[in-house]
């Protein structure tokens, strides 16, 4: 049987609109300095107000995460504990995964990173895709559960029989972070991170307005809105980013822990907004999972994030802090985005 296989890597553009109308009597901004790299399996712009070199740290900062984080190459830290089941990992390892973990636990596992047997099966680590059938995932549902994941905090790690872990819903939030902080101690005011639609913004533009970030339209190439934000990270997960399409059933890359198969959940795209990239990531996956009440009540019991939801019928809802910040575009600016407002 044929399988008809499509990949969007790119989900969100950045926006740099200039502001109005004040060309005259105003000191030119500092050009900005940007590059274009491919890392983390998908494109990275980076955009810095700032010197050349600041560039090539955040470069270098970017491929050294890769190569400790990456599941697929064999030289990688975390390569090597799946292939062991046990091992020590670094500092910068270890931090993360000690994010991961708690945001595993607050999501109480809608966040597994021990789904990685589950996902490489489905073939979206591999891009070879195939469905597999119930009783084949059921067995690898053993094997997911990241309370079974031993780590001292520091160091050692050591995974249950079967198990293997992927931190590749968290690394690219993880990465922007750094860049942002490395920029910051360096005295930059003014950047803009796109790690493959996981935007990441430091300060505001040169002229002192808000960063203007689109999100994608999750039915087409277009875009649904646009956030303004300063000092902010947006990071969207929606199931048109990574997918397949079999006996006219399209199958997505985030998988319900509790099933095995891709979430279906109700929504088609989740972005979250927040001064942590780990957490956005983090968050946009797995409320993606969770679905519209599940995430909403999330968020109503949390102070550290807003969020921009979409539905399967097209229909935007967006939490009470950004209410002011978000404007519809396109097919979406007739419609009146729903506000959620803390109970
Ligand atoms: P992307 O990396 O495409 O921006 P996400 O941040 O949403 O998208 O992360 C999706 C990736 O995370 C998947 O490709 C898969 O490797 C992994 N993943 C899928 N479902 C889950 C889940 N429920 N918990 C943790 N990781 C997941
Ligand atoms: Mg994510």
């Amino acid at each position: 049987m044929q399988t008809k296989i499509k990949i969007i890597p790119i989900i969100l553009i950045t926006l740099f609109l200039t502001g109005c109308g004040s060309t005259q009597n105003t000191v030119q901004a500092e050009e900005a300095q940007t590059a274009t790299i491919f890392a983390m399996d998908t494109v990275m712009e980076l955009s810095v107000y700032g010197s050349e070199t600041l560039l090539d740290g955040a470069e270098s900062i970017i491929l050294a995460l890769e190569r400790e984080l990456s599941v697929t190459d064999a030289e990688s830290e975390i390569y090597a504990v799946n292939r062991d089941g046990a091992g020590s990992v670094s500092a910068d390892t270890a931090e993360l995964l000690n994010r991961a973990l708690e945001l595993c636990a607050r999501t109480d596992g809608a966040l597994d990173i021990s789904i990685y047997p589950v996902v490489r099966t489905w073939g979206f680590t591999t891009g070879e895709y195939r469905v597999p059938d119930s009783e084949e995932l059921r067995a690898l549902l053993e094997c997911v559960d990241y309370t079974r994941i031993s780590f001292d905090g520091e160091s050692a790690l050591s995974l249950a029989e079967g198990m293997e872990i992927d931190l590749g819903s968290v690394a690219k939030g993880y990465a922007s972070s750094r860049v942002i902080q490395y920029w910051k101690n360096n005295g930059v005011t003014s950047a803009l991170l796109n790690l493959g639609g996981n935007v990441h913004a430091l300060g505001t533009k040169p002229d002192g307005s808000a960063w203007r970030v689109a999100i994608a339209d999750p039915e087409q190439n277009g875009y649904l809105g646009v956030l303004e934000v300063v000092d902010q990270a947006v990071i969207t997960s929606g199931g048109y980013e990574r997918y397949f399409e079999q006996d006219g059933k399209t199958y997505w890359h985030i998988i319900d822990p509790d099933t095995g198969c891709p979430a279906e959940s109700g929504l088609i795209s989740v972005t979250v907004v927040g001064s942590d990239g780990v957490l956005c990531d983090a968050l946009s996956t797995s409320l993606f999972v969770m679905g519209l009440d599940g995430a909403s009540a999330l968020w109503n019991e949390s102070d550290d994030f807003e969020a921009v939801f979409v539905t399967s019928d097209d229909a935007v809802y967006v939490t009470e802090g950004l209410a002011d910040n978000f404007s519809p575009l396109g097919d979406y600016e007739g419609q009146e985005a729903t506000v959620i407002y803390r109970a």
